[in-house]
């Protein structure tokens, strides 16, 4: 909304009248009369900035010598590429931060009843349920706990 042509009444209209236009309002309130017709008039300046946004890419890749703002321009578009490469390392980051969460959540968690063990425990405390990976006793894949018959070689799993 930073961008809202209409600046301080787009801004008035996002809080106090907004709220109140989530609730039932008579067509013809004068409350509605002046936010179908800012909404307008939002949305025309809005179409208008976009076709001259577009007449000015097409102008500027034409010629790009012939304006005095260029050198504002690759500035910005500088600018931008530097917040692209700042937003995608702070993604990165932030993934790899969810990452570690995640898998420090899984140490200890109980694949039967979900319950949250103490470190190191190899059965559930909330259930019983046999913690940590759990290897066929016939061909040694890991299975899951509980695990009756292996699905790789068919062995009888010790309960
Ligand atoms: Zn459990
Ligand atoms: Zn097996």
């Amino acid at each position: 909304m930073a961008d809202n042509p209409l600046g301080g009444l787009g801004g008035l209209l996002g809080g106090n009248l907004g709220k109140a236009l989530s609730g039932f309002m008579p067509q013809d309130a004068p409350e509605t009369k002046l936010f179908k017709a800012t909404t307008e008039l939002g949305d025309l300046q809005k179409q208008e900035a976009e076709i001259l946004a577009e007449i000015g890419r097409q102008a500027f890749a034409q010629n790009p010598g012939a304006w005095p703002q260029a050198d504002k321009l690759r500035l910005i578009q500088s600018n931008i590429a530097a917040a692209q490469g700042t937003l995608d390392e702070a993604k990165r980051v932030q993934q790899e931060a969810d990452a570690a969460k995640a898998a420090d959540d899984a140490v200890g968690r109980c694949p039967s009843c979900g319950h949250k063990n103490s470190e190191g425990v190899k059965f559930c405390q909330e259930c019983g349920g046999k913690l940590g990976a759990v290897f066929c006793t016939g061909c040694g894949v890991a299975l899951a706990p509980g695990t009756r018959f292996c699905g790789e070689c068919g062995a009888a799993q010790d309960a």
